[in-house]
């Protein structure tokens, strides 16, 4: 068949592209099935109907002309905007994932030279431009499964590719997440296996960097993820208890107030050992961590989760204290402090745990009773302040009686009186910034 021919359109075709618009599951799925519809079609400037949905933010839309056989790199629209750009200035997530997960180019580029991600971000759309600078598709990972040049064997063995690309894809960069993700599989944990994938994560790391097209975010989850395989090497040949090992150490608490001190310095060693020192990212990484004594907000872990998955507002009630998956709920019954997704994780956690978890609840009551006492406080006040005059304006001033406000600020009280209670320990942990940290971390002893 000829190729579609721009503005040459059906009267099915019309149809189909204003059902696209008033988001018509139902009616475009029946049009699709027309022998008059072509999936591909070309509207007067050269957009498909996959380009309709994804700008107008249809994703079930765009699933359905996916299957339907639509091109997502279809290229003929007048500015040389894609399908993934148009998901891009849409600001919808999802869609600009469906299109990536479709095979969508990152590569190409507009009539001005601009890329998805480069028009995503100029409009202010940095979800979507997270989303594409974190996808990293498979044949990335394929390429080191056959030798190249002169390598008489590949630099990645074909069978690790697959579990490779979860562990690259995933959006969790929790390192004890990531050692049990490796734990999982029989294929990665295994010295040699380690030794290779953090190999081809520095080189994808390198190749990010050197790009035309430079892809700061992805270098630096490459080569995080490096790290993360190296040290996993490195317990698995030096320890008896292997990658257990590991995990304790990067879970175990400090004596004072139970914060994971060696998980804070490898996170902050990763990132400083981050090879492109000039690099924004890093700098903007540096400039977040360094001057944040250990013990205090913001971790390690969050600032690099922001960076690399534009995660904001980092709560770490949602979080698992183990393993940082999102969405945890599973409170430990003692303390009420803490949350996991399951029992397995409270399970690992709890030697370490079990030495603050009876402080934690102390502290867990006395935060409740303060909330209480605030919440009376401001009711009080309110009743007082409620004398004076019945202006509507002055009225809306007033403040509600909010129970969240309360449980925060008495939140904030409960923090202060912690912070007083640490001993000198914290401070000369803190004292040693990002950029003066000792060349290496060492791992606790057990
Ligand atoms: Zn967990
Ligand atoms: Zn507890």
């Amino acid at each position: 068949m000829a190729p579609p021919k721009k503005g040459e359109l059906t009267q099915e075709e019309k149809e189909l592209l204003e059902v696209i618009g008033q988001g018509n599951v139902q009616e475009a799925g029946r049009l699709l099935g027309s022998k008059n519809v072509r999936v591909n079609c070309l509207d007067e400037h050269g957009m498909t109907p996959l380009m309709h949905a994804a700008y107008k933010g249809k994703i079930d839309m765009c699933r359905m002309l996916l299957r339907h056989g639509a091109n997502v790199n279809c290229n003929e629209h007048e500015h040389g905007y894609t399908a993934l750009m148009f998901a891009g200035l849409s600001g919808n997530k999802e869609i600009t994932r469906v299109m990536l997960e479709a095979g969508a180019d990152t590569d190409v580029v507009n009539s001005v030279g601009r890329t998805a991600a480069q028009m995503a971000a100029f409009v202010g759309q940095h979800d979507c431009v997270t989303v594409i600078n974190n996808f990293c598709p498979r044949e990335r990972l394929d390429y080191y499964t056959k030798p190249q040049g002169l390598e008489k064997e590949p630099r990645l063995p074909p069978k690790l590719a697959g579990p490779l690309h979860k562990m690259v894809t995933t959006t969790n960069l929790h390192p004890v997440k990531i050692v049990m993700l490796i734990k999982e599989n029989p294929l990665l944990a295994e010295v040699d296996a380690l030794k290779k994938c953090a190999r081809v994560m520095e080189l994808i790391c390198e190749k990010c960097m050197k790009q035309r097209d430079m892809n700061e975010v992805l270098a630096m989850k490459m080569h995080y993820l490096s790290c993360v395989f190296q040290k996993c090497a490195k317990f698995l040949s030096e320890r008896e208890d292997k990658l257990d090992g590991f995990i304790k150490s990067l879970l175990k608490g400090r004596e004072s107030d139970g914060f994971p001190v060696y998980q804070e310095k490898f996170i902050r060693e990763c990132i400083r050992k981050f090879p492109y020192c000039e690099t924004t990212l890093l700098q903007q990484l540096v400039r977040s961590i360094a001057p944040v004594e250990i013990g205090s907000d913001p971790t390690a872990f969050s600032v690099l989760t922001q960076a690399i998955t534009g995660q904001v507002g980092f709560v770490d009630v949602e979080f698992c204290t183990t393993c940082g998956e999102k969405g945890a709920d599973k409170r430990c019954s003692v303390c009420k402090m803490v949350i996991y997704c399951n029992q397995n994780c409270q399970k690992i956690h709890w030697f370490t745990h079990k030495k603050v978890c009876k402080e934690l609840k102390a502290a867990y009551e006395k935060q409740e009773l303060e909330a209480a006492k605030e919440k009376k406080r401001q009711e009080e006040r309110q009743k007082t302040e409620k004398e004076p005059e019945v202006d509507s304006n002055s009225n809306e001033e007033q403040p509600e009686p909010d129970p969240g406000v309360t449980g925060d600020e008495s939140a904030d009280v409960a923090q202060e009186e912690k912070a007083e209670a640490l001993p000198a320990a914290s401070e000369a942990d803190g004292a040693a910034g990002l950029q003066d940290m000792a060349g290496r971390v060492r791992e606790p002893e057990e």
